[in-house]
């Protein structure tokens, strides 16, 4: 199942026509519409659209079957392009985002561009961004407003925007109004198009938008620029299909769609083969992997099963989702080797009714349930969680029961947030009857809670021996070695620099709340 485009011609870019939301309150002039683009001039620029977001098509879940692309590799005439050129680009959210850069910065160094973290040094600089909370959004729209006098130093930079936000009608809309000075926006399906979008945006001089907002396709072989070689992302699937009332994930990313286990397979052993020690398989919901397979039976513990057999030393994964966790997969999990115990298991509320305003899909009784299966199977597991507070209507006696639930799991970390509302999704038009006060005071009895049991599960390792990856110094005391360990806790301790990238055994000192000081009492590889 292999099909081809062209990415070469931007002709073939896909969209819809029905512009009429998207330039919603923006005072334009259209120079010239055709089948494929439409040029308008706004804001004293020009910009040339060639598909742009569309919530209705991003939401929407089709019959139609994923199609595997092959990345044509860089267009010739786009072949060193970059020579004596540098990059930069900024990185928000999730580790789905830090990969797609490591892969745009593959794409970058292909095209013959050098990174650079100096802006002004740069030729062109991209934000990949996060739209999963508004204050993720606001930051990015700080950093565009703050770029403006870069531009104006230097007309040449291409500055664009990238990564969940672009996929957001009001987010185009919004640069289209009060950053003109933005020259490039695409979409999340569209990174494998950069040297095409590049090559346009360095020959037209008009800001060129083109976001594809369909379900998505897969796009094998894209270069990817790995910088530690010590821990590698490696995508299993990409999309979701949960529609959490509360999330704007499947609107952006498209729907679930699994790579070929061979694909992924190949790729684990390479990083092995080149000396990686540890790869985190990624996903929004690594648990439903391989649902949409229609011609076998292969799910995630049989992808981990596999893996298991990888000589690849350490194993992670995330994101978990309590309802696809089924026993094959703690099955697979108890076998440990390179299989590392700890379990991000985000289960944003402890409320049965709350979990159904927010369609989780699961109940109080079977997440605890779950997680009671878990530690049977795997004594020594670790678990975190994502906890959101204030979701419309949450009552006193709800927030109550996430913060026994949270005691009763007795988890190592959560990620506790505030609830912020979506634009487009269902909750965001659930009447939010919470004070700001209230969410505050909650998420900090929240998080008051957690920072006791964290440091109550770190003192259980006060003396112990622990194993860790040593991934650099540390960043406040160059003679102190940092490193994780197989349940992602940061260890710090005095070592040899030669330490770094080896495994070595750590006794633990002085537990802290979210690090552990220790001593280096052998080294193993
Ligand atoms: N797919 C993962 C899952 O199901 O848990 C995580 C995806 S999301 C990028 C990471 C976390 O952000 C979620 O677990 C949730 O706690 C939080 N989150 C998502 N939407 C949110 C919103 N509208 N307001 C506050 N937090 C939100
Ligand atoms: Fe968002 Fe829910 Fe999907 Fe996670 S499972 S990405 S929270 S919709």
């Amino acid at each position: 199942m292999s099909t081809k485009e062209n990415q070469t011609d931007l002709k073939s870019a896909k969209g819809t026509k029905d512009y009429s939301k998207y330039f919603e309150g923006v005072s334009y002039k259209v120079l010239e519409e055709t089948e494929t683009l439409k040029k308008i001039r706004v804001n004293g620029r020009e910009a040339v659209v060639f598909s742009e977001p569309a919530y209705s098509e991003g939401k929407r879940r089709g019959k139609e079957e994923i199609q595997v692309l092959g990345f044509e590799g860089i267009p010739e005439d786009m072949l060193g392009v970059g020579t004596g050129k540098k990059y930069a680009i900024y990185t928000y959210g999730c580790q789905m985002n830090t990969h797609d850069t490591e892969i745009m910065a593959g794409i970058f160094e292909d095209m013959g561009f050098t990174r650079t973290d100096d802006e002004k040094k740069a030729a062109v600089i991209l934000f990949n961004t996060c739209a999963v909370r508004e204050n993720a959004e606001d930051k990015v729209f700080g950093e565009l407003g703050r770029l403006k006098h870069l531009k104006l130093e230097n007309p040449e930079l291409v500055l664009g925007v990238c990564g969940c936000m672009s996929q957001e009608e009001a987010v185009v809309n919004k640069i289209l109004r009060s950053y003109p000075h933005v020259d490039l926006v695409f979409g999340t399906h569209n990174i494998h198009r950069l040297p095409v979008l590049l090559r346009e945006s360095f020959m037209s001089k008009e800001m060129v938008i083109e976001v594809w907002s369909k379900e998505g396709d897969i796009v094998e072989n894209m270069p990817k620029l790995r910088t530690d070689g010590l821990k590698a992302w490696v995508n299993i699937m990409y999309g979701c299909d949960k529609f959490c009332t509360y999330c704007i994930v499947p609107y952006t990313r498209g729907k679930e769609r699994s790579r070929m286990p061979e694909d992924i397979i190949s790729e684990v052993r390479e990083l092995a083969r080149q000396g990686y020690k540890e790869v985190t398989l990624l996903g929004q919901n690594v648990n439903a992997y391989g649902k949409d397979f229609v011609d076998r039976k292969y799910g995630f513990g049989d992808l981990l099963d596999d893996i298991h057999k990888i000589d690849i030393p350490w194993v992670r994964f995330t994101t978990s989702h309590p309802r696809d966790f089924d026993d094959h997969l703690i099955e697979v999990l108890a076998k440990g080797g390179n299989l590392l115990e700890h379990i991000h298991l985000p289960v944003q509320s402890g409320s049965s009714s709350m979990l159904k305003m927010m369609a989780r899909k699961y109940t109080r009784e079977h997440y605890l349930e779950l997680v009671a299966k878990i530690k049977k199977a795997i004594p020594n597991a670790t678990l975190t969680t994502d906890i959101i507070v204030g979701f419309p209507g949450e009552t006193e006696e709800q927030f109550q029961e996430t913060l026994s639930l949270v005691e009763e799991v007795g988890y190592d970390l959560a990620f506790t947030f505030i609830y912020s509302p979506r634009h487009g999704t269902p909750a965001a038009s659930m009447e939010d009857n919470i004070s700001e006060e209230e969410k505050k005071s909650r998420l900090q009895q929240l998080m008051d809670l957690q920072n006791r049991i964290s440091r109550q599960k770190n003192e259980e390792l006060r003396g112990r021996v622990v194993e860790v990856l040593v991934e650099g110094v540390s960043k406040k005391d160059p003679d102190v070695l940092s490193g994780r360990t197989r349940s992602n806790k940061l260890v710090n301790f005095k070592g040899d620099p030669s330490m770094i990238g080896q495994f070595a055994q750590v006794r633990i000192l002085e537990p802290l709340t979210w690090t552990l000081n220790g001593e280096a009492v052998m080294e193993v590889e």
